[in-house]
């Protein structure tokens, strides 16, 4: 079968490398002139730095990227990582001498002993949840669908709940809450909003210390994350070579304006420059409204997508700033990412940014040092710094071209609360704003992951309603992550092509 598939992001190229593994005709299209989309290295100034995702996770053995590469013999060499989370008035920072798995339970409960019981009880409850993970990680079968309604029992009562009844269930203090629901305000969902479960999900203990065993009993338990070794770059770069030694074609620099419909079904694709391209299968990725409207059409989808698309609600965009600096930063962290939180109020930081009103980074902000990892992104004895921010797509006051600068600078200050006399050792500064994200992506609204996680939030599904048009990227998965994209395109291949039984 020949398929087009429009974009050459994480999402179209895993349709593609299945589809190429399996002898169909695959041909991708994407206006940029490298694989990868928000994945490809940015190269500023002689230093190198990731303008899309740091810690990855589901990129160890066992777990579905992994897997997934595995399957098609691509192996790529990883370091485990972890974060550090700084909250306005007390920190989280990997001891370092190493605390134990639990050592986040024990610092919470040195300072805030009022909430003992309730840190303890959520621990218990973490353990559960882990279990229940595990189990449906095993082999599938009537013992395991036992041993998941049993595990499922123990975790039953706390399964209605959102973030925000979750943690307040088991926390007294609201600082203690936004330790673990901080993130949701990043997808820019009120803790109100997401799932309680997701809580767990967005805090595995493992991400906050590397050297925590991801084993028990010697058997694979806990996820884990990583960075890739010279980049994430790394993992389109291999997926596109496997498509091309697969007698696939990636055809860079090519702008895809319209999907061609006829009688209900896809038949091939339009592009910028006029010429039409006769496919028998059409795979779209990118932002789902401006695909459905724009490029495919809206009388050509029913009354349930097209009420889905006119709902859906893509996080927002981010604010980045890419320095290279002649210091070493990492002689004021110890990890070499660091999530700075400035406020507990997720409801405010959550109705600001949908509202276009920036926060200038009082919010939160992130550091990141990839040359920890990778050294050969800086010249020698030089190193990388990313500093960045959610921030809205559409500012309310102004724009982010005539602001851009102002903004640079005010982050820069903050950040040297953590990175003392940065801006004195700054050597090259490369922003990134949400019309730089939108350029680079092909997308009206830039938005930085997948779906706002809002509990009943239903995605544009990878099986559209026009014949033999499919929809995968992050645009089609709740939260996003390379996990969900990887995993979601997977998903969408067999759903296109199923094994014969
Ligand atoms: C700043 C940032 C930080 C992130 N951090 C993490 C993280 O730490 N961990 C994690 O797991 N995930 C993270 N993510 C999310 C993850 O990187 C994305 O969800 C994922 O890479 C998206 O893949 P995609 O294929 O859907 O889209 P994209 O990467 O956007 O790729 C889509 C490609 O399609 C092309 N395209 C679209 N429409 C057309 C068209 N009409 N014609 C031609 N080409 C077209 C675009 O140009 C682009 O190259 C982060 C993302 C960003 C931006």
């Amino acid at each position: 079968m020949k398929i087009n598939i429009i974009g050459a992001g994480l999402g179209g190229l895993t349709f593609g490398a299945l589809a190429a593994r399996d002898g169909h005709e695959v041909h991708i299209f994407d206006k940029n002139r490298k694989p990868g989309g928000v994945v490809a290295l940015l190269e500023h100034e002689g230093y190198k730095f990731e303008q899309g995702p740091l810690l990855i996770g589901d990129m160890l053995p066992g777990e579905l990227i992994y897997d997934l590469l595995d399957e098609l013999g691509i192996h790529l060499d990883t370091v485990r990582a972890d974060r550090d989370i700084i909250m306005p008035d007390y920190d989280m920072i990997t001891p370092k001498e190493y605390g134990g798995p639990y050592w986040r339970r024990d610092r919470l409960k040195e300072l805030f002993p009022e909430d003992a019981d309730g840190i303890d009880a959520y621990y218990r409850f973490y353990d559960d949840v882990m279990h229940l993970r595990y189990i449906a990680t095993q082999k599938p079968g009537l013992l395991q669908k036992a041993r998941l309604a049993l595990a499922f029992m123990k975790i039953k009562s706390y399964a209605g709940m959102n973030a925000d009844e979750l943690t307040r269930h088991f926390f007294k203090s609201e600082k203690i809450c936004t330790l673990f629901t901080g993130i949701f305000a990043d997808f820019c969902a009120d803790p109100s909003e997401a799932e309680g479960l997701g809580v767990v999900f967005t805090n595995f203990e493992t991400a906050f210390d590397k050297r925590i065993p991801l084993e028990r009993k010697g058997k694979k338990y806990y996820p884990g994350y990583c960075y890739v070794k010279g980049g994430c770059q790394k993992i389109p770069e291999a997926l596109a070579d496997y498509i091309t030694s697969h007698g696939g074609e990636i055809h860079y620099g090519r702008i895809v304006e319209k999907v061609l419909v006829e009688n209900g079904e896809a038949r091939g694709i339009r592009l910028a420059d006029g010429s039409e391209i006769a496919s028998d299968m059409v795979v779209g990725c990118g932002a789902g409204k401006d695909f459905f409207e724009d490029m495919v059409g809206r009388e050509f989808l029913d009354d349930e997508y097209r009420e889905i698309i006119d709902t859906f609600r893509p996080m927002e965009a981010v604010f980045m700033l890419h320095l290279g600096v002649n210091y070493d930063p990492m002689e004021y962290l110890r990890a070499a990412l660091v999530y700075c939180y400035g406020m507990y109020d997720l409801h405010s930081a959550t109705v600001k940014l949908r509202s276009g009103e920036y926060h200038e980074g009082n919010d939160g902000y992130l550091i990141f040092v990839p040359s920890d990892h990778a050294p050969e992104f800086a010249p020698e004895g030089k190193h990388c710094v990313t500093i960045y921010t959610v921030a809205p797509d559409t500012l309310k006051d102004g724009d982010w071209e005539s602001k851009k600068q102002e903004y640079a600078e005010k982050l820069i200050k903050l950040a040297e609360r953590q990175l003392p006399n940065l801006s004195e050792h700054i050597e090259t500064m490369k922003i990134m704003t949400a019309r730089d994200y939108s350029e680079y992506t092909h997308m009206k609204k830039s938005s930085f992951g997948g779906v706002v996680p809002i509990r009943g939030q239903k995605n544009p599904p990878h099986k559209t309603p026009v014949k033999n048009l499919w929809f995968v990227g992050q645009q089609s998965e709740n939260a996003g992550g390379l996990g969900a994209v990887i995993g979601g395109a997977k998903s969408a291949y067999e759903k296109a092509f199923p094994k014969k039984k």
